[in-house]
């Protein structure tokens, strides 16, 4: 019985690569072109069972449902705003559900995805650290919400995908392999062919992390979750932050620069009393001068957490002011997506 659970236990197909696909096809007699034809359906084509790939015999499709699995993320359930924004609730394989987003402009459509479901972080003031970490998502399951999002980008819009941002739930550094993988096979002609330009990863700000894809030369641009460029202020508000000073995050951004020549974007919520101050812009224009960087100003969303408040609108034009007065590009990110749970901070799996 134990025996025969183990042989029944099937492969999970896309965790094979193109090469492994290729033997498995001579192996079993067949030409290793079949393996290429089939990685497309997986991949290119984002195939949801054996029975779609309709250029390969029946007895094929058949011998390869004996033999693997593929464990397609389904779209759960789906919300759409009333500004266009589109959240999908995707149940994995075993049951968890992660979210994603698609955010369209005039010009573009954004895919907001996901890297662990919940978050190892604790950052105060986002819903999805209230959730703690289940686990990591894999590579397939990173890509499948870009490819779901291209669909409906498609369906809804009319166009292909244009950005990806890793914003969604989880800190994507500390799923570091995984994520790479994912966006390798995202920028892939063999995948969905994006352009790494199109694909930014945010971070909270890992210092070790960023050196490492500085040191792997990853061509995607990288933004920093920084709120506040004073310790003690950034260690209240993302307690994690204690363990990684900012001289340290200002160390590993200069070895980002040095080797990538990226502009870093620096992720930047102006909170009531916590960072709204003189001494908060300054701090922040001086960490600014580091590197070449932007910075967006994202407006708050209300987490039910009484000691975070939008910041008056006046306190955000200082911000401006200022960082424009010293040639620091500023963008004010307006908020999309608010009515269905879906703005930055908001994804705690929850329907609204
Ligand atoms: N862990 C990564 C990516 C996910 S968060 C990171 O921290 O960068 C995506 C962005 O949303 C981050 O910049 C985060 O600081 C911001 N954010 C979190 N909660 C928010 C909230 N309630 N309102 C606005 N932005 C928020």
């Amino acid at each position: 019985m134990g025996l025969n659970s183990r042989m029944d236990k099937k492969q999970d197909i896309r965790a094979l690569t193109k090469t492994q696909l290729r033997d498995f096809f001579i192996e079993n007699g067949d030409k290793a072109f079949r393996g290429n034809q089939v990685y497309e359906w997986l991949w290119a084509k984002s195939a949801h069972s054996f029975e779609d790939m309709t250029n390969i015999s029946k007895e094929t499709r058949q011998m390869l449902e004996n033999h693997f699995v593929i464990n397609h993320i389904e779209v759960d359930y789906m919300q759409r705003s009333s500004d266009g924004t589109v959240k999908n609730a995707l149940r994995l394989h075993d049951g968890l559900i992660v979210e994603s987003v698609l955010i369209p402009t005039k010009s573009r459509t954004t895919a907001c995805v996901s890297s662990q479901v919940g978050c190892s972080l604790d950052c105060k003031f986002c819903a999805t650290a209230q959730l703690k970490k289940m686990r990591n998502l894999n590579p397939d399951e990173i890509y499948d919400q870009v490819a779901a999002i291209n669909k409906e980008s498609l369906l809804y819009y009319n166009h292909k995908l244009s950005n990806i941002v890793f914003m969604g739930m989880g800190e994507p550094l500390m799923n570091y392999n995984n994520v790479l993988k994912a966006i390798d096979k995202i920028t892939s002609p063999e995948g969905l062919g994006i352009s790494p330009k199109r694909i930014t990863l945010s971070t909270s700000g890992l210092p070790k992390m960023i050196k490492k894809l500085a040191d792997d030369g990853v061509k995607f641009n990288l933004a920093v979750s920084l709120h506040s460029a004073i310790d003690e202020v950034r260690s209240r508000i993302m307690p994690f932050s204690t363990a990684f000073p900012l001289n340290e995050l200002k160390e590993a951004l200069i070895y980002w620069y040095a080797k990538t020549n990226s502009r870093v974007s620096y992720e930047y919520v102006v909170w009531k009393g916590i960072n709204d101050g003189k001494e908060a812009i300054n701090e922040l224009v001086k960490f600014c001068k580091y590197v070449p960087c932007k910075v967006n100003l994202i407006e708050y969303n209300s987490i039910d957490a009484d000691e975070f408040q939008q910041a008056n609108p006046q306190a955000i034009e200082n911000y401006i002011g200022v960082l424009e007065m010293n040639n620091i590009i500023v963008n004010v990110r307006r908020s999309r997506g608010k009515d269905i749970d879906a703005a930055c901070g908001q994804l705690a799996n929850k329907k609204s």
